[in-house]
């Protein structure tokens, strides 16, 4: 089986009429690249990267894969995908392999190990060798711009649905602010549901230090990404001071990002990004390594990738998700989801 075409496509999403936002950034919604990937033998596979916020970023990434990735990978052999992977990273390694290029990739990968699954009539988990049928998932559905009755409504939708856990965005300019959102959120819920809360880089460690601490005092499940992404040695401070886990990775790029987190005990929990790490071949690398350093692994972001990923890790703890729209695949038994059982990562 080899790749006879490769096609991109741009996908735009309307933003809708409410702009969420994190202490970092507005995300109006500004689509995807998808593509996908056809075989002599009739098999095709697809993969998708997104852009919450980067209106370009579309057009940019699918000149990216049409111009460099795209030659590299056609006539090749989607069963030598851990070597095209390579092969991607060093050729955009001039112009650097981390960013737009690590998005291309992660969709080619992806596509790749797709096209593995259905020639293969498998989910990808099965190539892979599985753990979990079931993992459990959370609701990310606590916007900063919402008001307190917004944020209640919603996550006691999240709670009706079945989820046993929600996050909620924290990074107020006070900590007073992020104490009271955290209250609000839980007189919603009830005691018996988990809260994660996620700064989004945007505070200092000093501050993280001290906000930290009250979120572990309020029994909060972790404390995500308080500073910025690549402040190795702020993490590594805040892993020592704090008893409350520490989650960070959506913002690392690459197995080389969490190897250097891992080794610095700068994370607790890891939280891998499908477009950041680099597709399915980094993910399963992050996770395994993870592992072996004892520390769990959470995705950013949910979907059917992730959970083909998860399905195989023995760390695996929690998938991020949204609130279940109606329609969806994804079915809540006692806060976890079902791993898809489709050919590549088709839901089935
Ligand atoms: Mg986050």
């Amino acid at each position: 089986m080899h790749i006879t075409q490769v096609t991109t496509q741009i996908r735009r999403q309307t933003p809708g009429p409410t702009i969420k936002r994190d202490a970092l950034q507005s995300l109006p919604g500004s689509g995807s690249v998808r593509v996908e990937i056809v075989t002599n033998t009739g098999v095709i596979g697809t993969g998708e990267a997104g852009f919450g916020r980067i209106a370009g970023g579309p057009d940019a990434l699918a000149a990216l894969i049409e111009h460099e990735l795209k030659p590299l990978i056609l006539g090749q052999e989607p069963v030598f995908v851990r070597k095209l992977h390579q092969t991607m990273l060093a050729e955009t390694e001039y112009h650097g392999s981390q960013g737009l290029a690590t998005f291309g990739i992660a969709a080619l990968d992806t596509a790749l190990w797709d096209c593995l699954g259905r020639a293969n009539g498998v989910p990808c988990w099965q190539l892979w060798g599985g753990v979990h049928t079931r993992i459990p998932a959370y609701a990310m559905v606590g916007w900063l711009n919402y008001d307190d009755a917004e944020v209640q409504a919603i996550c006691q939708q999240a709670v009706d649905q079945g989820f046993q856990a929600v996050k909620i965005k924290v990074g107020y300019p006070t900590l007073a602010q992020d104490i009271r959102r955290v209250e609000v959120v839980r007189r919603a819920v009830g005691d018996d549901v988990g809260i994660m809360v996620d700064a989004n880089q945007s505070l200092t460690a000093a501050e993280a230090v001290r906000r930290g601490r009250e979120f572990e005092r309020m029994g909060c499940v972790w404390w995500e990404e308080p500073i910025a992404a690549d402040d190795i040695d702020g993490y590594a401070e805040l892993a020592r001071a704090l008893d409350i886990p520490i989650a960070t990775g959506e913002n690392l790029y690459s197995e080389k990002d969490f190897a250097r987190f891992l080794r610095r005990d700068a994370v607790d929990i890891v939280q891998p990004d499908l477009r950041r790490a680099g597709g399915p071949t980094a993910l399963l690398g992050i996770g395994t390594m993870a592992a072996a350093f004892r520390r769990p692994y959470a995705s950013h972001g949910g979907g059917p990738v992730q959970l083909n990923v998860m399905a195989c890790l023995t760390n695996a703890l929690y998938l991020e998700t949204g609130l279940i729209p109606p329609g969806s695949p994804l079915q809540l038994e006692e806060g976890t989801v079902q791993i898809p059982n489709g050919p590549g990562f088709s839901w089935g």
